[in-house]
């Protein structure tokens, strides 16, 4: 699945429409009875994803509901009306919170330094609170594949960790499900199909924050292997999906799998010299 080939509007809607369609089935993001809050930001990403779980709602057969939740955090000049508008003229069940979290991200952050981690983390928790308040058992967010891959890269080369972004998710006190539907969409049908839909972005410029300046930099570490290499990211978003834990170094994957660590079946000889394929473990 690469991005932006099919230029119509209809083509990119069906085209994003099957890639969202298959990551609800393949993690039972949404089951019947479900009341599912969608937070929009006002972006491309959150507008297609209403777009698109809309159009799914009136054909899947199962019933769902969808609450549609903006937070207004209160940064200068937020144009709430944009999307209030917006809403309305769609027909959206929609909410507006107004919760100043842009003074006590201001207050706490020292100028200069990056805001999004306090801001983001604050916003989550509204959406949280908010969820439980109108009912609803899930929360679906508009990350998309390169948001996948991003996480994936900050996490690999900053963190030391080989670990993505869940498509599906419970929360720590398990009362709520967080579901990604966009995991498998490119970035670029996603935005060339808020061109053609010609939705109502939101300026995302307002809190003056560096925002996530790693995941820029990674972000385009990924466009330049893709410009080198076409198809890349659809291989890096298959690996995900194609994970041999055995060949990773993580000694509690190993248990998890009941494999023994080496050195038992190595006694008398290297698997090598037994003719046996490594992959071939040994299970305890
Ligand atoms: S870019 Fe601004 S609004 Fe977005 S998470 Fe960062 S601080 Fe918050």
């Amino acid at each position: 699945m690469n991005g932006a080939a099919p230029s119509t509007f209809e083509a990119l809607e069906r085209k994003l429409g099957r890639a969202t369609s298959r990551a609800i089935s393949d993690f039972s993001m949404i089951e019947d009875g479900d009341r599912i809050l969608v937070a929009v930001s006002g972006g491309k990403d959150s507008y297609t994803m209403l777009h698109l779980l809309r159009a799914l709602q009136r054909k899947a057969p199962v019933r769902f509901d969808l609450r549609v939740v903006n937070v207004d955090q209160g940064h200068p000049g937020y144009p709430a009306h944009v999307l209030r508008e917006y809403m309305s003229r769609e027909g959206h069940d929609f909410t507006m919170i107004e919760e100043d979290t842009y003074s006590i991200v201001t207050e706490k952050i020292p100028r200069g330094k990056t805001y999004c981690s306090l801001c983001s983390r604050l916003r989550r928790g509204i959406l949280y609170r908010v969820a439980k308040d109108l009912g609803c058992s899930k929360i679906a967010l508009g990350h998309h594949r390169e948001d996948v891959l991003q996480t994936l890269f900050l996490n690999l080369l900053f963190a030391g960790q080989l670990a993505a972004m869940p498509p599906k998710l419970v929360t720590d006190d398990g009362s709520l499900v967080v579901v990604r539907p966009l995991v498998y969409c490119a970035e670029a049908d996603i935005r060339a199909f808020a061109e053609l839909a010609a939705f109502p972005i939101l300026p995302c410029d307002l809190c003056g924050s560096q925002d996530h300046l790693q995941r820029k930099v990674v972000g385009r570490m990924l466009d330049d292997i893709e410009r080198d290499r076409p198809g890349s990211k659809s291989v890096m978003l298959a690996a995900l999906q194609n994970v041999h834990p055995s060949h990773l170094l993580d000694r509690r994957l190993w248990g998890a799998l009941g494999l023994r660590a080496a050195q038992d079946a190595e006694e008398g000889g290297s698997l090598r010299d037994e003719g046996i394929p490594e992959q071939q473990l040994v299970r305890g």
